[in-house]
């Protein structure tokens, strides 16, 4: 039988050059060859107790088990309220100004689909997270990518570059920082000359700040909290990489009302509303003490020496990251140049997954050495990584 209307591709040509995404391939490769799992970044032990049991309570309490309201449950809104006042000093009206998601991931698509236009362009710092590129296609909008390139141990944004990738036809900068793949934190001086930039060539910003908390050298600043931004950005956070519960799906939008009504447009019709128990859970887990952030940090920044210190034994080139919980590293001490192949090979050779940096890049060339590994996983596991990967010097 031959397909209906064989004379065009099924898939909208927005979205031919998108394949799978990587991560699905990935953990399906580790699944399949029983290699352990430092490719998609999901932790391998759920967050605190205490929240879990807080969706237990709400599901039973029958809190949530039907619609929400469109904007997420008031407790959510008025907790994510508190917490950018509490972390950063920002103000948002919980009512107007905070949007509750279906994770980071649809807060990306809503913002995209809401604020481009066919023939805009936005500016993405490349390697960039692989959603982004596809939900710019969506929008039919172009992206501009913006390569973070290798000085002095770590991935740094080249401002000039940055300045003279403007056009007239720029919409949006799209940011992320802590930056995944690569680690990087953007430092107060960056984030300033990047601000000075959208005011003075007058571009929004969207910046997917899910990596907030796990920033081990300097600072998480939001490029909200800087001079003039605060109205022409929109800031995406989520539960899932602070609490360690990627599966809740619960994300957020904090920006001004007119931004995000408009966000709040695209996102009724892609999931309407989502996670409704969850979304008690997270008010909660919002609220926890400062020492919950710190443990989780510290737990993190050990495991980020861990394994920074295993791979460098192992034989790569290390960017020790200064947030995120992924590392970066040049597999071409190894005598290796391709990271599409070393990954696809790895299960095989060290039974390890990992993920090649080179599908976050439109400039391929740039990334063809580079490879992420994830070290949200328990201690063991990283150990017993490390031991595996020893075997590719031998
Ligand atoms: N942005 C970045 C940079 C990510 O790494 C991820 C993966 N957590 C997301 C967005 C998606 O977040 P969520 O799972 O909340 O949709
Ligand atoms: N954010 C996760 C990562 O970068 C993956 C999330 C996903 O699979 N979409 O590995």
């Amino acid at each position: 039988m031959t397909a209906p209307r064989a004379n065009r591709p099924l898939l909208n040509r927005n979205l031919a050059e998108f394949g799978t995404t990587i991560f699905a391939e990935m953990s399906a490769l580790a699944a399949r060859t029983g290699a352990i799992n430092l490719g998609q970044g999901f932790p391998d032990t759920d967050g605190p107790e205490q929240v879990r049991e807080a969706a237990v309570r709400a599901l039973r309490d029958g809190r949530g088990n039907q619609y929400p309201p469109g904007p997420g449950v008031p407790e959510l809104r008025t907790a994510i309220a508190a917490h950018q006042q509490r972390h950063y000093g920002l103000e948002y009206d919980p009512d107007q100004e905070v949007l509750v998601t279906a994770g980071a991931t649809e807060a990306i698509a809503a913002a995209l689909l809401a604020l481009l236009e066919a023939g805009d362009e936005v500016i993405a710092l490349e390697p960039y997270y692989d959603s982004y590129a596809a939900c710019i296609a969506m929008a039919g909008a172009r992206r501009v990518p913006v390569t973070l390139r290798p000085h002095e141990g770590a991935f740094r944004l080249d401002l000039d570059e940055l300045r003279s990738a403007v056009t007239p036809r720029t919409r949006l900068l799209l940011l992320n920082t802590p930056h995944n793949p690569t680690g990087t934190v953007l430092s107060r001086e960056e984030l300033s000359a990047i601000a000075a930039l959208a005011v003075e060539r007058d571009l929004l910003v969207v910046t997917d700040e899910v990596y907030e908390h796990l920033v081990f050298e300097g600072e998480h600043l939001p490029i909200a909290a800087l001079p003039g931004m605060r109205e022409r950005t929109v800031t995406i956070s989520s539960a899932g990489k602070t609490f360690s519960f990627t599966g809740w799906k619960v994300g957020w939008v904090t920006s001004t009302q007119e931004l995000v009504t408009a966000v709040r447009s695209a996102k009724q019709f892609l999931t309407y509303v989502a996670s409704g128990p969850f979304q008690y859970a997270v008010a909660e887990a919002l609220r926890l003490p400062d020492t919950y952030f710190t443990a989780f940090r510290e737990d993190l920044r050990a495991k980020r020496d861990l394994l920074c210190t295993g791979l460098a034994d192992a034989g790569v080139k290390v960017f020790r990251p200064a947030g995120t919980y992924f590392v970066t590293a040049d597999i071409r001490p190894l005598g290796e140049s391709d990271g599409i192949g070393f990954c696809r090979s790895l299960p095989k050779r060290a039974g390890v997954v990992a993920i090649p940096n080179a599908v976050f890049y439109d400039d391929t060339e740039a990334g063809t050495p580079y490879v992420r590994f994830a070290f949200c996983k328990r201690k063991g596991v990283i150990e017993a990584a490390i031991e595996r990967l020893s075997n590719l010097r031998k």
